[in-house]
């Protein structure tokens, strides 16, 4: 116990010297990140679409990080602040336009792409699922300071229009990294596993929980080396690079989402430092 507590001690300081932020980028899929009321006052409560958002408490402020949907149009958005005393304020951020690409890809097992009765049935199963683990908000406050979970060429950016066989298929909602079967994959932060098991399209996946509706997915694994329930530290290696689920070969998929919308994971390892005073 006495250990843990100069553990945290420590880690409480060292995270006062700076913190390391995501891109701040109203794109669709992007990220916006907003001062909301400063940091000598409580913390607020911020919503957005009805659904909680992550706050951090930068130097002056406290920070909105709110995940926008792919889906999102272009225009203003709003998001709800609520203060200790229940008073609401809102404020609003500019989406700006961005155009994904297309990327045309064909899969050997067509079942993935045109999916039979039985695995329809399977596929809203587990859609549900997904739902409820993306929407997933913890108390906990994030770990802002991604790291790439595996080492590998980028063979699939966020965002991508995808034409499966000739077939217009869901938007591509993570980053594709090329790498061998077998691969190590690490946590990109600290986080609590809060799913582990086999999906029809992300064949072996793992799901962590960092914190604050903030959540990253590893898909189509070839070996899963945690439990659902474990704490892993930034770095630990979770499983190995595979080709399981809907794919063309083996790779990582990993994907991160934000108050239940899935934004460029990119934007999590482009950060840029905000500086907080020593021993605040
Ligand atoms: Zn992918």
């Amino acid at each position: 116990m006495k250990i843990n507590l100069t553990f945290f001690i420590i880690l409480y300081l060292s995270s006062a010297v700076a913190i390391a932020f995501p891109q701040n980028n109203t794109k669709p899929g992007g990220i916006a990140i907003i001062a909301v009321a400063p940091s000598t006052s409580s913390k607020p409560f911020v919503s957005y679409h009805k659904k909680p958002v992550a706050l951090v408490k930068g130097r002056t402020n406290w920070l909105a990080i709110i995940g926008i949907s792919l889906k999102t149009k272009t225009g203003a958005e709003h998001i709800t602040i609520r203060d200790k005393r229940g008073k609401t304020h809102h404020k609003s951020f500019k989406v700006k336009p961005y155009k994904y690409r297309t990327q045309r890809l064909t899969i050997k097992d067509k079942n993935k792409v045109t999916p039979n009765k039985k695995s329809q049935q399977r596929i809203k199963h587990e859609f549900i699922l997904k739902n409820k683990l993306k929407n997933t908000f913890s108390k906990k406050p994030p770990q802002l300071n991604f790291i790439r979970p595996t080492s590998g060429r980028d063979s699939g950016r966020f965002g991508l229009r995808r034409i499966l066989n000739g077939k217009k298929r869901n938007p591509h909602s993570g980053m594709d990294i090329a790498a061998p079967s077998g691969r190590a994959v690490k946590a990109s932060a600290a986080a609590k596993v809060i799913f582990v098991g086999n999906l029809f399209f992300t064949g072996n996946v793992i799901y962590l929980d960092h914190g604050n509706g903030l959540i990253s997915l590893y898909a189509h694994l070839s070996k899963i080396n945690v439990k659902k329930g474990q704490h892993v530290k930034q770095g630990k290696i979770i499983g190995k690079v595979g080709k399981t689920g809907r794919v063309t070969g083996a790779h990582l998929h990993w994907s991160v989402y934000l108050n239940g919308n899935a934004i460029d994971p990119v934007l999590f390892l482009q950060k840029h430092k905000i500086r907080k005073k020593r021993g605040k």
